[in-house]
């Protein structure tokens, strides 16, 4: 019997790791939320409906009829990437400026509508593991597993840093830092739907875990 998997948390916690893992293994599909507001945030930047000293939220709302996302599975690399109408973006929409808007154009409530229904969609026939904040409270209420994965701000903030370097990123330590501070602020106090652990979700906090032991703490519940 396939269930679906919500898993959310703040950002770097790891989630996205698990998740590919879980559906690697159980054969199921990923679907990184994260990467959906992030494309609406990379077509902001690109149409420049954003920007240094400019947010046009009416403008994006009115835009967001023209904005087309689609995963399309990468079978080299074994997990499905965003393309944003119709164009792979998925080096573009990891960068610090995206990370930067990210979390504004997250608070808009057309924006979050329009994306939480493409998500249900994409779960309608279970067998799928999404992560993203809000996963378990709002996209899938109903989920079989539901799990809330924390970590403290440092080692989020570190586990960034050594993947944006490692891409050969120009980045310092302290903007990602505060990059996932500023992130965790705006997500859990925003309007709607806030990031809230569900309660029936299971917290999971891996700043001591390996990857290895936080996949089997992970396999134990499913199997459950
Ligand atoms: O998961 P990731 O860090 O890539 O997500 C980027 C941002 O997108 C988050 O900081 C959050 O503001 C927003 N987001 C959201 N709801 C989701 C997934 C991501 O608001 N389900």
């Amino acid at each position: 019997r396939k269930i679906t998997i919500a898993i959310d948390g703040f950002s770097s916690t790891g989630k996205s790791t698990v998740a590919k893992e879980l559906a690697r293994y159980l054969g199921y599909i990923y679907v990184d939320t994260g990467a959906m507001y992030r494309a609406v945030s990379l077509y902001a930047l690109q149409q420049k409906i954003i920007g240094k000293d400019h947010f046009e939220v009416a403008r994006l709302i009115e835009e967001l009829p023209n904005i087309t996302l689609q995963f399309q599975y990468n079978e080299k690399l074994g997990f499905a990437e965003m393309h944003l109408n119709g164009v792979n973006v998925e080096k573009e929409i990891r960068t610090l400026e995206v990370s930067g808007y990210v979390s504004r154009v997250a608070e808009i409530s057309e924006v979050r509508a329009k994306l939480v229904q493409q998500q249900q969609e994409m779960g309608k026939n279970k067998g799928i593991v999404m992560d993203g904040r809000d996963i378990g409270t709002v996209v899938f209420p109903d989920a079989e597993l539901k799990l809330f994965m924390t970590a403290s701000p440092a080692t989020r903030a570190q586990r960034r840093f050594d993947e944006l370097t490692a891409k050969g990123d120009a980045v310092h330590y302290d903007e990602v830092l505060e990059n996932v501070i500023q992130r965790d602020h705006i997500d859990t106090n925003r309007k709607d739907s806030p990031l809230v652990k569900a309660e029936d979700a299971i917290e999971i906090d891996n700043s001591y875990l390996t990857r290895e032991e936080q996949f089997d703490a992970v396999l134990e519940l499913v199997s459950e």
